[in-house]
């Protein structure tokens, strides 16, 4: 029994423009789209296609958004997994996901297969393996190391399933395995790092799309005044602010309720407006 399945998601929709602030990585994505789109261009030419894509950086700031928008722009089908998943103590279970999900993905080339938190499951090995007297613990690693062989089986005969991508992310790059980071499985590191005061304003312009948000508000005020904010975090802010401007009847979000929401973000959920008699 191989369940839970990696979520599909036919076309994620989503794009590049967004994400903000991956200038850096551009050019890098782009190539991955362009794969995507022609494999067969690229098998005609010689040149070898990508295997694995690790993209590491802190949470919050975009790994699975870029992940989605490299299959959104290339509207290829994106099964999405998170490392977690394929830890179990039963045994065979973890390896016999990871082959379903990479068949499934050949199956349906080209396509875009994206592990989150892959450091869940691929975790630095500890050599030989250690007996324990603990039967749980000992079925545990051994479980684990079978999972993770057989996510580098599957990365070395990448040439037979041309036209899939493996994207993984970590916020935890230390923690993995050095054989996954050898040439020829994760030959990519993207790094998604937190936004700067410029990348902040992008970001949240990108946001404030999605928002009604009166043209009196300057967004560059908060772009500059909320260091160490991630994209999350400031996506949050939007939402947050409409919140704010609807309980008090707003047709479109102030700088008042900006403001209002900085503040429930900075100091947690406290009533505002809320008259309680
Ligand atoms: P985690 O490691 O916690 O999974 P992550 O790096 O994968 O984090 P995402 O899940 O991609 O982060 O980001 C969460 C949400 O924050 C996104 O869906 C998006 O709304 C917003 N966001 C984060 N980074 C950006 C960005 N660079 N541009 C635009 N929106 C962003």
């Amino acid at each position: 029994q191989s369940k839970p399945q990696a979520r599909v998601d036919g076309s994620t929709g989503v794009m590049f423009n967004d994400v903000a602030g991956i200038e850096e990585a551009v050019e890098e994505l782009l190539e991955l789209v362009r794969y995507l789109k022609n494999p067969e261009l690229f098998d005609k030419m010689g040149i070898k296609p990508p295997h694995g894509v690790l993209l590491e950086g802190p949470p919050g700031c975009g790994k699975t958004l870029v992940a989605k928008a490299i299959a959104g722009e290339a509207g290829v089908p994106f099964y999405q997994m998170a490392g977690s998943e394929f830890v179990e103590v039963l045994v065979g279970v973890g390896s016999a996901r990871i082959r379903d999900l990479f068949k499934r993905a050949k199956v349906n080339k080209p396509s875009v297969i994206f592990i989150d938190e892959i450091d869940a499951l691929a975790t630095r090995r500890q050599g030989a393996f250690q007996e324990s007297s603990d039967d749980m613990y000992n079925a545990f690693t051994q479980e684990r190391e079978t999972t993770l062989n057989q996510l580098l089986i599957e990365l070395d005969g990448f040439d037979t399933g041309k036209g899939v991508i493996f994207l993984g992310a970590t916020n935890r790059k230390d923690l993995l395995d050095p054989a996954l980071l050898r040439p020829g499985r994760f030959d990519r590191k993207i790094r998604i790092r937190p936004p700067n005061a410029k990348g902040r304003l992008e970001i949240l312009k990108v946001h404030a799309r999605k928002v009604k948000l009166s043209n009196t508000v300057d967004l560059s005020t908060y772009a500059n005044n909320l260091p160490g904010w991630t994209g999350a975090k400031l996506a949050q802010l939007l939402q947050e602010a409409a919140l704010v401007a609807v309980r008090k009847s707003h047709t479109a979000i102030l700088q008042s309720d900006m403001d209002d929401a900085v503040d429930r973000l900075t100091v947690g959920p406290k009533r505002v407006g809320i008259d309680l008699g």
